[in-house]
């Protein structure tokens, strides 16, 4: 469970997170909205200890995160932007990675999975941009781990590997993970999120299903939905 309460977070004079409390329980796939700069980034990396708060909390199973500095690496990320190191390979990316972490890893099977075969003796720098999103999966995934973010995993990939994706998130959840997924295709958030959390002014604005937020905003799509309740 993660637990959060009274998270304030500025940059200089900008206020990005400002009281906001938040209760995710384990299990399930929850997915963070909210427009562009509402501070779903910010709130993950918050969850990660990769930023510091201004003032609040946040507990993972009843520990606070910014004493249990180990959680970072406990926790599988999909960062929004992977900053590759151009000059490597995807294969001794993936290597240099599994040597980082003594856990057993899955990559071969994801590495299929996304038809990344092909790819594994080219350099990062010369893939292209859905390519390289799918390598980001493939790290992100190949270790197992009870809390997933994913922060906007989406990007660039073809439709058959967002079913892939799809397909994988799935069967984390069937596997009693707790999932937590920023995007802005709402396609995908009604197929796969057991809840929505939707940020705004800093703070959590909904939180419940996608079914109850189309009923209060008397809205058939979830796309409508969003727009009519900001
Ligand atoms: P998007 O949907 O565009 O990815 P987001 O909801 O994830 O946006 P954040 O990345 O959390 O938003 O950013 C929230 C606000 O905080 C933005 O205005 C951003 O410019 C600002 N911000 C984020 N990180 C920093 C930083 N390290 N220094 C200064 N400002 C920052």
């Amino acid at each position: 469970m993660i637990e959060i309460s009274s998270l304030n977070k500025k940059f200089g004079k900008l206020t990005v997170l400002e009281g906001l409390d938040l209760v995710i329980d384990s299990g399930g796939i929850f997915a963070v909205l909210g427009p562009n700069g509402s501070g779903k980034t910010t709130l993950i990396k918050s969850i990660l200890g990769m930023v510091i708060p201004d003032k609040g909390e946040i507990k993972i199973s009843g520990e606070s995160v910014l004493k249990k500095w180990k959680y970072r690496n406990e926790i599988n990320y999909l960062p929004q932007i992977a900053n590759f190191p151009a000059n490597l390979s995807v294969k001794e990316l993936i290597s240099m990675v599994k040597n980082l972490r003594p856990k057993e890893a899955n990559d071969k099977a994801l590495i299929e999975r996304f038809g990344l075969e092909p790819f594994l003796d080219k350099k990062l720098g010369n893939l292209s941009g859905g390519t390289k999103q799918k390598v980001n999966i493939v790290l992100t995934f190949m270790f197992e781990s009870e809390l997933i973010i994913l922060d906007e995993p989406t990007t660039g990939l073809d439709p058959i590997s967002l079913i892939r994706l799809k397909e994988i998130i799935h069967e984390e959840k069937d596997k009693g993970k707790t999932i937590l997924i920023t995007t802005h295709i709402m396609s995908f958030v009604e197929e796969i999120a057991d809840e929505i959390v939707f940020l705004l002014d800093g703070e959590i604005y909904f939180k419940g299903s996608s079914h109850e937020l189309k009923e209060r905003t008397g809205q058939r799509d979830l796309e409508h939905a969003i727009a009519h309740l900001i």
